[in-house]
């Protein structure tokens, strides 16, 4: 069985196709800057390379159709025609309190994803236009959406309502939500099949650590708090967001800088988190770079950083009543050596011990804890588009 995984961003979709009973990865790629100068296809389909497609992709209708074209294409291409796919699955970023799992897309679906517009006013509307140009080219076939929400829907009320009047809940739906739900429930599933337990019997702590960051507290495989909020926006200083702020920050910023809402809201997710604090960028490979050669605000920035996630993580051990095992993942956690390092340095107090050697390591599965160490520490690399793929493919047949 062959599934398409399709993730549209305002100016990206990205793609994978993969053969299910293996789970082979058959073709993955990305179509970057639609809309924009220099738009380009980037696919590794049946060679080991990437090929770049430089063309000018108008829309997201010409993008998907350049994807498909692709992976039909007789040079590079992975299949004969495009019969051979049998479902296609779909990231939907906000699935408000409506859809608490992966679900086949039908009329009523499209309007419910629909009416989360509101609460996702930058995410949802892409993703619903993804949806809408692969029913049109498939009419047939079965399609799923799989939400970056879903997974915390099991977050008890104590830890999803802020301390705002409740109406505000009832009439809005403000509230916490949190997202990267895909990633933190694939993780979680895979430190545990590594360790050889049950998810139902382990209390995890997943640190999803790239541009983006979130970091979830996992009871017996349910996710029961969780950093991200109502927005991608709160939680922890990111690559450009703040993270959590005093909300009175917010109206003095306005004033003393003549700004309007937008244009702080804007401020607070492009122009804050490590690349504000630094001065110099969002990527932690140029923050490390930097502060290795003495530059104070790079290193500052790092330490913000990691004594944020810190703070998580300790506050996580005491709500969920222990931990087993602290998980890394996503471009930094995957990735950093050096982060994880300064993250666990001091969580000996929770029985978490760093096998400083273990530790060097980049892009693998594989446990970093001391034997000693009463909490396993684990580097697990996340697979988002493989989650949706699994999730479209027991919809299928359970249809
Ligand atoms: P996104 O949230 O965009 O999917 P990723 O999960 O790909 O992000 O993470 C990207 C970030 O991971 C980069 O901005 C960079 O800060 C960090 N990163 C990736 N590789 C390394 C590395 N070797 N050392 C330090 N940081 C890294």
């Amino acid at each position: 069985m062959k599934i398409l995984v399709i993730n549209c961003g305002s100016s990206s979709i990205k793609f994978q196709l993969l053969e299910m009973t293996s789970e082979k990865l058959l073709a993955k790629g990305q179509i970057e800057r639609i809309g924009m100068d220099g738009s380009l296809l980037k696919i590794r389909g049946k060679h080991e390379y990437v090929i770049e497609i430089k063309r000018t992709i108008k829309d997201h209708r010409t993008g998907i159709n350049l994807i498909l074209e692709s992976l039909t294409d007789a040079n590079y291409g992975v299949i004969q025609s495009l019969q051979e796919i049998d479902c296609v699955g779909h990231r939907v970023v906000h699935g408000g309190e409506k859809f608490k799992e992966a679900v086949v897309i039908t009329g009523e679906v499209l309007k419910t994803i629909s009416s989360c517009i509101t609460i996702a006013p930058l995410h949802n509307p892409v993703n619903l236009e993804g949806i809408k140009i692969c029913l049109e080219l498939f009419p047939d076939m079965q399609q799923v959406a799989v939400f970056d929400t879903a997974f915390h829907q099991t977050i008890p009320e104590t830890a999803y309502l802020y301390g705002l009047p409740y109406e505000l809940y009832i009439k809005y739906g403000i509230r916490r939500y949190g997202f990267h739900g895909i990633s933190h429930q694939y993780v979680t599933h895979k430190v545990a099949q590594k360790m050889g337990r049950k998810v139902e019997d382990l209390k995890i702590i997943t640190c999803h650590l790239g541009n983006g960051a979130s970091i979830d507290a996992v009871k017996n495989g349910r996710s029961i708090d969780t950093s991200m909020g109502f927005t991608p926006l709160e939680g922890l200083v990111m690559g450009t967001r703040s993270g959590e702020i005093d909300p009175a920050i917010i109206p003095f910023i306005m004033e003393q800088e003549d700004m309007t809402g937008r244009q702080v809201y804007r401020y607070l997710n492009n122009k804050s988190g490590i690349l504000g604090l630094s001065g110099l960028s969002s990527d932690f490979r140029d923050l490390e770079s930097a502060a290795r050669v003495g530059d104070r605000r790079a290193q500052l920035a790092i330490d913000v950083f990691a004594y944020q996630v810190k703070k998580y993580i300790g506050s996580y051990v005491v709500t969920m009543g222990g931990v087993d095992a602290i998980v890394f993942t996503a471009g930094l956690g995957e990735n950093s050596p050096y982060m994880r390092e300064q993250i666990c340095d001091g969580l000996e107090v929770i029985g978490a011990k760093l096998d400083l050697e273990k530790n060097k390591v980049q892009g693998k599965n594989t446990k970093i804890s001391r034997t000693d160490s009463n909490v396993e520490l684990w580097t697990v690399l996340t697979n988002e588009e493989l989650m949706i793929a699994r999730e479209t493919q027991r919809l299928y047949e359970v249809h």
